[in-house]
């Protein structure tokens, strides 16, 4: 067994539950809460989304909210002026194009007006049940440090991670890196002395010493 599959299987018993931590009741309101998660916290985004969906829940109603409208909403998560018109323009987007429907392939949602590959990558995976590795600050961080990456940027990363992960396993792997990342390989203060999967950790092997240098 290879190092990365000896640490998905060690992180898959930490994470035995692992799944978005956004709520969402379809594949919009996914799409919606990752542009909202950029630069902001899951939960802070799922105390914003209830009052959003209420008047917006579909592409049409957010299109037709004033630009706004939609800043008043999302105002606590953050580029709220951004986020607001990646929303009103990936709605419009699913409008012109789509016929209103999220598209369900990854090349159709990575051209969506406002939708980065991450957002696309998410979206495909777990409003899908596609495989992708969607590489966020955490999964770019973890991989790296672990060593099952060694790439300057996300693409790279998920390209890395891609070539070392079986395809079936891509979207829980997602989960496993990513969870690991938000409570144990923090970006600060990885908490190495805790960590399950130090032994087999580049970070860990190279400064040997709780993550001190
Ligand atoms: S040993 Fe430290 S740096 Fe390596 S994955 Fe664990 S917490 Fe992160």
């Amino acid at each position: 067994m290879t190092d990365v599959q000896q640490i998905l299987q060690i992180l898959a018993k930490d994470f035995p539950n692992a799944k978005s931590e956004l709520v969402f009741n379809s594949p919009y309101e996914l799409l919606v809460a990752v542009i909202l998660s950029a630069q902001c916290t899951d939960k802070r985004v799922n105390q914003v989304t209830p009052a959003l969906f209420a008047v917006a829940p579909t592409p049409d109603k957010m299109a037709k909210l004033e630009l706004s409208e939609i800043e008043k909403l999302i105002h606590s998560c953050g580029f709220y002026h951004s986020k607001a018109t990646y929303l009103k323009e990936m709605s419009q987007d699913i409008l012109d194009r789509f016929n209103g429907q999220v598209p369900d392939n990854l090349s159709d949602l990575q051209s969506l007006k406002g939708v980065g590959r991450k957002t696309a990558n998410v979206v495909y995976a777990f409003a899908f049940g596609g495989q992708a590795i969607a590489v966020d600050t955490h999964v770019f961080r973890v991989s790296n440090r672990l060593g099952i990456a060694t790439a300057k940027n996300v693409l790279d990363t998920e390209k890395q991670l891609m070539a070392a992960i079986p395809p079936d396993m891509w979207a829980d792997s997602h989960h496993y890196i990513l969870l690991h990342g938000r409570y144990v390989c923090k970006s600060q203060h990885p908490n190495c002395r805790e960590c399950s999967v130090k032994e087999l950790c580049r970070y860990y092997k190279e400064h040997n010493n709780d993550g001190k240098i």
